[in-house]
C-alpha cells in the first residue's frame, strides 16, 4: 500500500494530562505504521458517557467509594474517543488486504490477543486491555493507529457519522440483548433507563421481533420516547406499588431485565420483577452495592449478568443488522474536533438530548 503521508508531517490529538484536567490539542508527528498496523485519518468520533468517566478518572462504587481508573492501568496523558470511523491512509508492510481510501468502522475493545479470553474472541474482557481511546490513543484526534486490519469493519450503506455509534453504544446494547435471547412471544423484556442506550435497546428489540417491552424511567419525557419507539408500557419506578403493577401487566412473565442505569434501586427492582429462570443484564455503571437473598437466587434460578461492550464478532453482526434494519438513523449533533472539550462537558452536565459526534475535517 502506498504511504501518502509526507515524512515528519504533524497532526493534532486532544489529550488530558491529569484526570479531570483540560483537553488540550497536542501536536505529534504522524506515525508510520509497521507490521500489521493500519493508520487511518479520523472522519467521525462519537462522544460517549464512558469518556466522561475516563476523564473523571473513576467510577462510583456507592457509599462514597470509588474505583480509580488510574489504578487500573490507564496511563496519562489520555486521548479519548472509542467510537471511530476513519479512512485508511497507510499501513505496515505485512498488510495486503486493504487499500488507501477505504472508510472503516474501528473495533476499539482490543485485548492482548494471546490469553484464553482473547483466544475465545472476548477481547473486550481481556485482563491486559489495549482499548483505543482508553489505554491507547483514540479518536479525539486527526489520525489513529489500529494494531491489526481485523479490527476494521466495512460500513456497507450506513451513514458514516451515525455508524460510529455502533462501536460502543450500539455494540453494548446489541451484546446485552444477545445475552437474553431467545425470548418467547408471550414473555416480556423490561428496559430500565431510557436514555440513549435504552432507546437504542428498544429499537433493536423491536427490529429483532421482540414486541413485549416495558420501559422504566424516572423521566416522563424519556418514557414517552420509549413508547414512541415501541414499548407497550412505561412506568415511573418511584410510583407506589410499581413493581406489582408491572408484574401484573406482564402477566407475571418478565423473563429479562436490561438495566442501563445500574444502581442499587434499579438492580433491586429488576430482581424483584423477574419470573423463575429470568435474566438480569446490568449494563449501567451508576454504582452501588448488591444485596439479595441467596435462597431466591437459587429457587428462582435467576441469572445475573454484567455486560461490558461486546466482541468483535458481535460488532460485525451488528453492522450487518444495522444495514438491514435502518438502526442508526437517529438524530445526532455534529461538532468540530476543536470543540471537543465542550462536548465532554455538555455530556457530563446532562445537557445532551441526543448524541454528539465529532466531525474531523
Ligand atoms: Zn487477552
Ligand atoms: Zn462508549
Amino acid at each position: 500500500m502506498p504511504n501518502n503521508i509526507e515524512p515528519h508531517s504533524k497532526y493534532v490529538r486532544y489529550e488530558f494530562a491529569e484526570f479531570a484536567g483540560k483537553l488540550e490539542p497536542v501536536s505529534y508527528e504522524i506515525p508510520t505504521p509497521t507490521g500489521r498496523e493500519v493508520l487511518l485519518k479520523v472522519d467521525y468520533c462519537g462522544v460517549c458517557h464512558t469518556d466522561v468517566h475516563v476523564h473523571d478518572g473513576y467510577y462510583g462504587l456507592g457509599q462514597g467509594k470509588r474505583l480509580n481508573l488510574g489504578d487500573r492501568g490507564i496511563k496519562l496523558p489520555v486521548t479519548l474517543g472509542h467510537e471511530v470511523v476513519g479512512t485508511i491512509v497507510a499501513s505496515g508492510e505485512e498488510v495486503k488486504e486493504l487499500s488507501v481510501g477505504q472508510q472503516k468502522l474501528i473495533y476499539p475493545w482490543i485485548g492482548c490477543g494471546e490469553c484464553s479470553v482473547c483466544q475465545r474472541g472476548e477481547e473486550n474482557l481481556c485482563a491486559k486491555p489495549a482499548s483505543l481511546g482508553v489505554f491507547k490513543p483514540g479518536g479525539y484526534s486527526e489520525y489513529i493507529i489500529v494494531p491489526h486490519p481485523r479490527y476494521l469493519v466495512d460500513l456497507g450503506n450506513l451513514n458514516p457519522a451515525n455508524a460510529s455509534l455502533l462501536a460502543c453504544s450500539g455494540l453494548t446494547t446489541f451484546s446485552a440483548i444477545k445475552k437474553i435471547q431467545p425470548i418467547h412471544q408471550d414473555e416480556f423484556v423490561i428496559v430500565i433507563g431510557c436514555g440513549g442506550l435504552g432507546q437504542l435497546a428498544i429499537r433493536t428489540l423491536i427490529l429483532s421481533g421482540i414486541s413485549n417491552i416495558v420501559a422504566v424511567d424516572v423521566s416522563e419525557e424519556k418514557r414517552e420516547i420509549a413508547k414512541s419507539d415501541g414499548a407497550k408500557y412505561a412506568f415511573d419506578p418511584r410510583s407506589d406499588d410499581v413493581a406489582d403493577t408491572l408484574v401484573n401487566v406482564a402477566n407475571g412473565n418478565c423473563i429479562a431485565v436490561l438495566d442501563f442505569v445500574g444502581n442499587e434501586q434499579t438492580v433491586d427492582f429488576g430482581l424483584k420483577i423477574l419470573k423463575k429462570g429470568g435474566k438480569l443484564v446490568v449494563v449501567g455503571l451508576h454504582g452501588g452495592e448488591l444485596r439479595y437473598p441467596i435462597p431466591f437466587l437459587v429457587t428462582k434460578a435467576i441469572t445475573l449478568i454484567g455486560s461490558y461492550t461486546g466482541t468483535l464478532a458481535e460488532m460485525r453482526e451488528l453492522v450487518e443488522f444495522a444495514n438491514q434494519h435502518d438502526l442508526v438513523n437517529i438524530p445526532v449533533e455534529l461538532r468540530e474536533l476543536a470543540r471537543v472539550e465542550s462536548a465532554v462537558e455538555d455530556l457530563s452536565a446532562g445537557k445532551v438530548p441526543g448524541r454528539i459526534i465529532l466531525k474531523i475535517s
